[in-house]
């Protein structure tokens, strides 16, 4: 007997992103899966596309944590619709996860739905859950050797935010060199350096998003 434990689980996986994506285009919602390390910006990224983009777009977001929903309460303080997952120890949220937080949200009131993942530079890459794109944060005080170390979340990401361009001058961190290294993973990632705290860098985020959003809305 053939044995395909992950396989089987990461295609059981895959039908029930299938069975999510189909939903989110029956209500036309534009989805990100946004991964990163924790502390690299995440909630702050989330927190300041809501209060640029709210304006234009309905926006909805899923909180992903292992335990707490420190995250959910920064989001639902912006009066913006938010579910927290707690995974109870699991390091990624899944698309199962995903399905069966949806009917705590109004789909039909959504234009954008950010789902935070739960901070890791390694499972989340691994799962789809019915996104239309991958934004991964990577943050100046992590090092630039990071596409190296973990190059499965650049391959699979559409955009790099590089956060925290405010604090280059203080830390030992080569931008080209990380930036030759996300790219020769993935030729076509996106790459927009920001800072969460100044804003430097932030209008091309939104530019980007708000096209993709808008796109899918018709
Ligand atoms: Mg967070």
């Amino acid at each position: 007997m053939k044995i395909q434990v992950v396989t089987d689980v990461l295609a059981a996986n895959d039908r029930i992103a299938d069975e999510n994506r189909a939903l989110f285009a029956a209500n036309k919602i534009y989805v990100i899966n946004l991964m990163s390390s924790p502390g690299a910006g995440k909630t702050s990224l989330v927190e300041k596309t809501i209060l640029t983009l709210r304006d234009r777009f309905r926006i909805g977001v899923i909180e992903g944590d292992i335990q707490s929903t420190y995250d959910a309460e920064r989001v639902a303080a912006l009066d913006t619709p938010v579910v927290q997952i707690n995974t109870g120890g699991g390091c990624h949220l899944d698309a199962n996860m995903i399905r069966e937080a949806l009917p705590n949200l109004a789909l039909d009131a959504i234009d954008l739905l950010i789902v935070e993942n739960v901070g890791n530079l390694v499972c989340p890459a691994e799962f789809q859950i019915g996104e239309d794109a991958k934004v991964m944060i990577l943050s100046t005080p992590e090092g630039a050797d990071k596409p190296l170390k973990y190059p499965l979340i650049f391959r699979e990401s559409q955009v790099m935010i590089l956060n925290k361009i405010d604090l280059l001058p203080h830390v030992d961190f080569d931008r080209e060199k990380a930036r030759r290294a996300a790219l020769a993973l993935n030729p076509d990632l996106e790459i927009f350096e920001v800072s969460c705290r100044t804003g430097e860098g932030l209008a091309a985020w939104y530019d980007w998003l708000a096209g993709r959003v808008a796109a899918v809305r018709g």
